[in-house]
């Protein structure tokens, strides 16, 4: 037996015979091309490019019915090919370096993987992986070796296990063959874990070398709620495994059915439980797991891999389309929040040696007016077809709000002049997410309907922690003193002016916390959709009289430390039947 440690991208319990899918790496012949021969060399790329085109169209039209939904994620492969850093590029070094094709997409995607390296944005930074995807299959057809996207035909129920699955790949798997995926690459927020949670098949990814250590056919546990994978278990292990798999599937099936029950604690106090949202493809899963809206839209995803800004007129589709969708739930969409050396090929903005201070957000959005204004009238003509709400983000004072206000009184007199509908009344929110603006909530809680408290930055500017670096993230602590009493601050503000608060950092969807956000008094919590039937499970459970006297004592301890003890005890003394099920092994916790 052996047990390998990952992180759990879709939770759940799958046991069954490996799968390996071998790697497959592309061997680059590179060779010098004559100048007579360039533009045949150019053609042969362009042909290659052409022959992936053809097969993820091909690839598109035989998904089946029920994954149809996740067809974007293609169309956005067959964009990347033709995106200019890669497209272009490789045309440019075959002519100007006379190499060949197969040589000048890898040094394409050298340059792309430097520009990607330099984004703090993990979501961003990950899509990386799909023009890895798409470089390596026109890799594939320049060598000659073309085997079909077709990758597995596999028939029995199956544990795949991968150096790497592309989204494409992971869309070919249909829920009856295979039983879980686990990857040596990765992440929680990578398309491919995405999609597994959306079909609800058990992931385990970043497990090094997992390739090396098991071979088709040998039986494996893939366990996504803990993030490990043992490699044929002893008989005791996969009894105890078995049973562990019967009480996660019971647990699931009663939390998803109850998940529409309303999130109201046992004493009647009433929270808002709401999804976070990044693709449009992700609005089944929202409704299904029973989320009462969308508390953060994150609008960056429309403005990537693109050659050119999206124009008013496609942000306005796309926004319509998730208000209407969604009605009469509302759908509270950020502005955007990008900048700094994030990339977007098509803003372009300073290198800056401290990027996540710099020109970021509503700072970029303020100095980019045009920028601004499209969204900003992309958002208000789809306030006319659904229940909408503009959220501002990285406020960190009141002339940044006065100004954004002012814009935003400007572009609804054009659109009202022009005969435009629109909801004149929409409501506006900003994210609580600078320390600056904790101090002024009560100022800013003047200027605006609601308060979305981001965690994520809050933290990272807080503490002084970069989010992003793992030499310091053991010290990345949502349960420090100064953070929950940051959170009362805010709350405080924000009901003595009568707004609500809410909070959409990645705080509001883990269980332990919970309890405490209730009890500091919440209105809204907006998580990841499948986050959301545990989650309003809990509150159902909870009593928001106890847990408002649980987060004072919180309020009076000192340390971390002594905050993280209390809240476990808590946890077990008032929810023991959700220890096992939750996702507590991210946070050290045995149980
Ligand atoms: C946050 O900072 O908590 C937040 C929700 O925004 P993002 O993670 O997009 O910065
Ligand atoms: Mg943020």
């Amino acid at each position: 037996m052996e047990i390998l440690k990952g992180i759990g991208a879709s939770p759940g319990i799958s046991i069954g015979p490996v799968f390996l899918l071998a790697s497959g790496k592309v061997k680059t012949i590179k060779t010098r091309i004559p100048a007579s021969r360039i533009e045949e060399e150019m053609a042969r790329f362009r042909s290659a490019v052409e022959t992936v085109e053809g097969e993820l169209n091909r690839l598109i039209c035989d998904l089946p019915e029920e994954i149809k939904e996740h067809s974007n994620i293609l169309q956005s492969h067959i964009l990347m090919l033709r995106d200019r850093m890669v497209y272009d590029k490789t045309l440019a070094l075959i002519k100007e370096q006379g190499i060949n094709a197969e040589w000048a997409i890898k040094k394409a995607l050298q340059n792309v993987k430097a520009i990607f390296a330099k984004i703090p944005d993990a979501y961003i930074r990950e899509r990386l992986e799909d023009i890895e995807f798409v470089v390596k299959r026109v890799e594939t057809v320049l060598s000659g070796n073309n085997v079909s996207l077709d990758l597995f035909a596999v028939e029995e129920p199956v544990i795949v296990v991968a150096r790497d699955l592309s989204p494409a790949d992971t869309l070919q798997i249909s829920r009856e063959n295979v039983a879980g995926f686990v990857t040596e690459f990765g992440s929680r927020t990578s398309h491919t874990a995405i999609l597994a949670r959306s079909l609800g098949i058990p992931a385990v990814v970043g497990v090094e070398d997992v390739t090396l250590h098991c071979y088709s056919g040998e039986l494996i546990v893939a366990d996504g709620l803990k993030g490990q994978v043992v490699i044929e278990p002893t008989a005791q292990m996969l009894q105890q495994y078995q049973d562990k798999r019967q009480r996660y599937v019971r647990y699931r099936l009663e939390v998803v059915q109850n998940s529409n029950l309303p999130a109201e604690t046992m004493d009647g106090y009433r929270i808002k439980v709401e999804a976070n949202m990044e693709l449009v493809d992700e609005i089944p899963i929202i409704i299904q797991h029973g989320a009462e809206g969308v508390g953060l839209l994150r609008t960056e995803f429309l403005y990537l891999d693109r050659k050119e800004l999206p124009s008013e007129e496609q942000l306005f589709y796309v926004y319509r389309e998730v208000a209407e969708r969604l009605s009469p739930y509302h759908v509270t969409i950020r502005t955007l929040d990008i900048g700094g050396d994030k990339l977007v090929s098509s803003i372009s903005t300073d290198n800056e040696i401290n990027p996540a201070l710099g020109l970021r957000a509503i700072r970029l959005c303020l100095r980019e007016r045009g920028l601004f204004r499209a969204q900003l009238r992309a958002i208000l003509r789809a306030s006319a077809y659904g229940n909408i709400r503009l959220l501002f983000p990285m406020i960190s004072g009141k002339s940044e709000i006065v100004e954004v206000k002012k814009v935003l009184t400007q572009v609804m007199k054009e659109l009202a002049d022009a005969g435009i509908p629109h909801n004149k009344d929409i409501k506006i929110g900003i994210m609580i997410e600078v320390p600056s603006a904790v101090l002024i909530a009560d100022v800013l809680a003047r200027e605006v309907d609601f308060f979305s408290i981001g965690t994520n930055d809050l933290i990272q500017y807080s503490l002084a922690i970069d989010r992003i670096n793992e030499a310091v993230s053991h010290l990345y602590e949502p349960l420090h003193p100064s953070i929950l009493r940051m959170l009362k601050v805010i709350v405080d503000a924000g009901h003595s002016a009568g707004i609500e608060v809410g909070m959409c950092g990645e705080m509001a969807g883990e269980p332990l916390y919970v309890p405490i956000l209730l009890g500091i008094g919440l209105d809204e919590l907006s998580m990841n959709a499948m986050a959301v039937p545990k989650n309003k499970r809990l509150i159902r459970q909870s009593n928001q009289e106890v847990c408002a006297a649980f987060a004072t004592q919180l309020l009076g301890l000192e340390s971390a430390k002594a905050i993280k003890k209390r809240a476990v005890e808590f946890f077990r003394e008032n929810y023991p039947q959700d220890m096992e099920t939750s996702d507590f092994l991210e946070f050290g916790i045995t149980i």
